[in-house]
């Protein structure tokens, strides 16, 4: 039987993810890192049917570069969301690549709206580009939108909900902050997903505040949230005050960060192997929580407690873990 997966990848600080839908391959954002190309070479994959870009940020789209120069990847179809005035070597790099991988058959289209994106959907897998909305890609980054707020390239995050068989599986959106998620709410768009890929890796930036945790876990009401982070680092994600407000709205999700916060161990758990058998950025230095994430869609039924029995027993490890910590207060001071 053919294969239905989404694995959500440990690449440190950043976003990725792979839907898996039989032989078609879909990547969703492209960061620094070998974790991606690792991953592809781990499922035996030479192709990749569509590949999304949420926004212009390096943890997004820093090793976009890389994989549409790689000779033993084909990549059919990109889809970006472009940002103006994204000025970066990065940026630059890519554009470079964009017109070296057109020699190899690679189509890339600057555009990926509620209005303007491909229907990338077929009776087994679906796609719904959820925002931006025109309207607020028309001010594009920089801009005020039609209510005043500031739009920034998080504000203008791509947000995608992936469903398999018309059952919402995941919702990804990119670094949305709250003028991004107000534009979407007003657009009267339903977000509820089964997973939850909180957006800006749990941490606090303007328009990411414990009012905005609240808001937008409520609209998804996911049973798992999934933090994409780096251990430790300048961000040191997520932020706890964050992770309290998830625990608040979501009392019994399930809660899981791709590599351990030192938030909630200052050491990493003595472990020689890993539950995670995928590739991932933080496998060997050991600073995997969770890891690279793998859903099979044909396992939706089952609850979050049986899919991840393994990170949960992991969890037993960990001194102080935020996730299971249920009666944090709304901030806790950083350490
Ligand atoms: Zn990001």
């Amino acid at each position: 039987m053919a294969s239905h997966k989404l694995f959500l990848l440990d690449v440190g600080h950043g976003n990725c993810s792979i839907v898996v839908n039989g032989d078609k391959l879909t990547v969703i954002d492209s960061p620094t890192g070998a974790t991606l190309l690792e991953t592809l070479e781990s499922l035996g994959a030479t192709e990749i049917e569509n590949v999304l870009i949420s926004h212009a940020d390096a943890d997004h789209i820093g090793g976009i570069t890389n994989l549409l120069l790689d000779n033993n990847i084909r990549i059919k179809r990109v889809f970006v969301n472009p940002d103006s005035v994204k000025d970066t070597a990065v940026w630059y790099d890519f554009r470079c690549a964009v017109k070296d991988a057109a020699t190899r058959g690679t189509t890339t289209t600057p555009a990926l709206t509620t209005t303007q994106s491909p229907d990338l959907s077929d009776d087994t897998v679906q796609f719904e580009v959820i925002a931006p909305t025109p309207e607020t890609a028309l001010g594009g980054v920089g801009s005020q939108d039609l209510a005043g707020r500031s739009i920034n390239s998080n504000s203008m995050s791509v947000v995608i909900r992936v469903l398999y068989k018309g059952v919402p599986v995941a919702l990804l959106p990119g670094d949305i902050d709250s003028a991004g998620l107000e534009n979407l709410v007003a657009g009267g768009k339903l977000i509820q997903a089964k997973y939850f890929v909180y957006p800006h890796h749990g941490g606090l930036s303007k328009g990411s505040s414990v009012a905005f945790t609240t808001e937008i876990c409520r609209l998804v009401s996911p049973q798992v949230v999934v933090l994409s982070i780096a251990r430790g680092g300048k961000y040191n994600n997520p932020r706890p005050e964050i992770i309290s407000a998830i625990c608040e709205v979501l009392p019994d999700a399930h809660i899981i960060c791709t590599q351990l916060a030192t938030h909630c161990s200052k050491d990493v758990p003595p472990v020689t192997e890993h539950h995670c058998s995928f590739p991932a950025r933080g496998m060997s230095d050991q600073l995997c929580c969770g890891g690279t994430i793998s859903i099979d869609f044909d396992r939706l039924d089952e609850s979050p407690s049986e899919i991840h029995a393994d990170h949960i027993a992991f969890l037993d490890q960990v001194s102080t873990p935020m996730c299971l910590s249920k009666g944090m207060k709304a901030v806790v001071p950083s350490t």
